[in-house]
């Protein structure tokens, strides 16, 4: 049965101000593909950005100024590429926060955007502001991302799904947001509205039944690697190819099994992003699953921006865990090449 209160007691503040700010936020991105402003740039790593990332994070940011004024942001985009771009972009921008903040002024979202330059701490929030930016493009799977992490643990993290349709909703609903709060379980609403659903992971125990949660992106991954893996383990579905941490949602839905984040041959020296992993991350651990990087280490999150002690990712419902372990020991896939 549905439940309409946020079912949080612990953290109920932040969980309440995750959930504002995810739905800004995802409204807004969802409205700057509607119109179409494909408008994009490459930023120095040569991963587009859009006007869309720029203006959730600065709406996101300067949301959080306001409601927690003293509290940290570790965040994904900064102000320096959207300052030294084009200026159709930077005008773009404005007028996006405009829409949600409307006195908002070019110097004021810079400052929100640059809020993000966090790089850890004892306790912040983590923002992605469009994960799967390449599936946006697409008019594809993208998430926003947003989690608060306390000594290295991911306390709370939230998605906002513009793709993803709650269980039981209605074919014309096909956005939710997804909260967890340690301990509290990770639970997902429509969009727009409070009907919270508690999310549990498939009770699956059989490899040969696993379905696989992969990137849609060649390049963010080793194909050639995920189906030797599908191969030793003898999974019989074909595996959902999809953008963002949208993947983990559905991992938590009970909607996949195993979900591997491989390094892909070209970045052998990959390291995880922290806005890329901690919201998705606790939303499986939260709904009974379980989460490691491919070594079977936790994910360590106090390493700064990127997950410098960690090799990949392993997501699963728990039962199909071990398996998933040995099959990436026998390949040697739990080692950097
Ligand atoms: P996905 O949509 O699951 O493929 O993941 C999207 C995220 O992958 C982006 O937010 C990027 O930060 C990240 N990414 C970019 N390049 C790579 C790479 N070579 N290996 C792994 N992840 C990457
Ligand atoms: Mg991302």
């Amino acid at each position: 049965m549905p439940i309409s209160i946020l079912p949080f007691h612990q953290h109920a503040e932040r969980a309440e101000f995750a959930l504002q700010a995810l739905r800004a936020g995802t409204r807004l991105a969802r409205t700057v593909q509607r119109e179409r402003v494909v408008q994009s740039a490459a930023k120095s790593d040569r991963s587009p950005v859009t006007v869309a990332d720029y203006a959730v994070q600065a709406v996101v940011a300067g949301m959080l100024e306001l409601q927690f004024p003293d509290e940290r942001l570790m965040a994904e985009e900064s102000s320096q590429a959207l300052r030294a771009g084009s200026p159709v972009m930077a005008s773009m921008v404005l007028d996006y926060v405009r829409s949600v903040m409307p006195e908002a002024q070019s110097s004021e979202i810079h400052r929100w955007l640059d809020l993000g330059c966090a790089s850890g701490g004892p306790a912040y929030w983590v923002l992605d502001p469009v994960d799967g930016t390449k599936g946006f493009l697409r008019n594809d799977h993208y998430v926003v991302a947003l989690a608060w992490i306390e000594a290295g643990q991911v306390i709370l993290g939230g998605l906002g799904c513009p793709r993803l349709t709650p269980p039981g909703a209605s074919g014309d609903c096909d956005a939710s947001v997804v909260l967890a709060v340690r301990g509290e379980g990770a639970w997902i609403t429509d969009l727009d509205g409070n009907r919270w659903q508690r999310m549990q992971v498939s009770r699956e125990r059989r490899p040969e039944k696993a379905r696989m949660l992969r990137s849609f992106e060649a390049g963010h991954t080793d194909e050639g690697l995920l189906d030797a893996l599908a191969r030793r383990l003898k999974c019989e579905a074909p595996p959902v190819r999809m953008d963002s941490q949208a993947k983990y949602a559905r991992l938590a839905l009970g909607e996949g099994e195993l979900l591997f984040r491989l390094l892909s041959p070209a970045r052998p020296d990959y390291c995880e992003k922290a806005w890329d992993q901690a919201a998705g991350s606790i939303v499986v651990e939260e709904s009974g699953g379980r989460v490691t990087d491919l070594r079977g280490e936790s994910l360590d999150f106090r390493r700064g921006r990127e997950l410098t002690a960690n090799l990949g990712v392993l997501a699963s419902n728990g039962h199909l865990h071990a398996a998933a372990l040995r099959a990436l020991e026998a390949l040697g896939a739990n080692r950097r090449p």
